[in-house]
């Protein structure tokens, strides 16, 4: 059995309470649970075979975020293990990434966009996470060597996006991530980087702390070559004032920033808390993106939320926004494309390709019989009309 890979622990400072009153510091990683202090003898004892096969990591940050008294703290469930992991659920490549791996460390699966999986590290691990796969022995998709990524792009101009993800790009030190920014921006077709990253809300410490990161930014986000920061908030509790200013710091570098997250259990199922976390990202000027239904990832039941439920409780979040605030998509990261569910009648559901990684998907509208008890996409067995784009386009059945 894959296990998890176990990293010495990194101490720095001692970290702060996110009130943002006090002069920042950086944040004490910790990789061990008899680190936390209010986890029991036996819950740990119990946690720590969750922590064998699926690895744990965490900073004192984030940690002074979690309400210990509230045994449902959203926060907790993020980043705390949860014994249910162990359930025998899902895949760990569940949307197949393997498939579309073009030379080590690089990913290209829609036309204009490729993946550098520049880090397979990231600031703490989300119990959800769909790459855990990545954090374990014997992986050997990321590659600290990434010039035949580079090379690829280079003799790929469809490319015009690059996304930098691994792990998390942004837990590398400016002085290793510039070179890498650096180089892309040398090749002429690349438009838009991307940087893939939950350093905003695990430890934004590290955007506060490093003024050579905003000048990074500031050299390669130019005037008609933006960066952009594909932030991951899961839940308003995170949007801290260190947190806010963080995210103002990268703005005002000049990066553009924008918010994904997948649908969590007992994180933000809830219409209240979604439709909070959407409009507190409109206030602070950050798009919500994406909004990700959980994929059928090994160790996700507990996090994970049916399709149909999930759409119910994206439209009721919605209901409670403003138009700034409403811009995300709910999709399904299938392995044939983001598969965005569009709406839901008494018995059916409506599906279409916002992204296909084959051009015959793109655009295309499917009709499926309702199935409350489906997680993916895949949980659909046979679709009752399937609209190609030609037909949805010409006939003006698809907005
Ligand atoms: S930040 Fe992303 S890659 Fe890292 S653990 Fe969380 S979901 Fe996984």
């Amino acid at each position: 059995m894959k296990s998890a890979k176990h990293l010495s622990q990194v101490t720095e400072n001692n970290g702060g309470n996110g009130n943002g009153q006090q002069k920042p510091k950086s944040p004490k990683y910790l990789t061990r649970l008899g680190q936390i202090p209010q986890l029991g003898h036996e819950e740990r004892e119990q946690l720590e075979k969750v922590n064998e096969q699926f690895i744990f990591r965490s900073n004192d940050y984030y940690q002074s975020l979690i309400d210990w008294d509230d045994p449902e703290d959203p926060i907790r469930r993020i980043i705390m293990p949860d014994v249910r992991e162990l359930d025998d659920w899902g895949q760990l490549d569940a949307s197949n990434e393997e498939k579309y791996i073009k030379v080590k460390g690089l990913e290209h699966k829609y036309t204009s966009t490729a993946l550098l999986l520049v880090n397979e590290v990231c600031a703490a691990y989300c119990r959800f996470c769909f790459r855990k796969r990545l954090f374990m022995d014997e992986n050997e998709e990321v590659t600290k060597d990434i010039s035949d990524g580079l090379e690829y792009i280079r003799e790929h101009p469809e490319v015009s996006n690059v996304l930098l993800t691994g792990g998390d790009p942004m837990i590398m030190s400016t002085s290793k991530l510039e070179p890498i920014i650096q180089q892309i921006r040398e090749i002429d077709h690349v438009k838009v980087i991307r940087i893939g990253t939950k350093i905003p809300a695990f430890n934004p410490y590290r955007i506060i702390n490093d003024p050579s990161l905003h000048k990074m930014i500031r050299t390669y986000s130019t005037d008609e070559k933006k960066i952009y920061i594909m932030a991951h908030f899961n839940h308003p509790k995170e949007l801290t004032p260190i947190a806010i200013r963080g995210l103002n710091m990268l703005m005002e570098s000049g990066a553009i920033v924008v918010n994904q997250t997948p649908m969590i259990r007992g994180v933000n199922d809830n219409p209240e808390v979604l439709a909070e976390l959407f409009n507190q990202l409109s206030f602070i000027g950050i798009p919500p993106y994406y909004v990700f239904l959980c994929r059928p990832t090994l160790g996700n039941q507990p996090f994970a939320v049916p399709v149909e439920e999930g759409y119910e409780i994206f439209e009721q979040a919605r209901s409670f926004c403003s138009g700034l605030a409403k811009r995300a998509r709910l999709v399904m990261s299938h392995e044939t494309g983001k598969v965005e569910v569009v709406g839901m009648s008494d018995d059916q559901i409506f599906f279409k390709y916002n992204r296909a990684a084959d051009a015959e998907n793109d655009a295309k509208f499917l009709v499926f019989d309702s199935n409350p008890d489906a997680y993916w996409f895949d949980d659909y067995e046979e679709a009752q009309m399937e609209l190609p784009l030609e037909y949805s386009t010409e006939n003006a059945l698809v907005s």
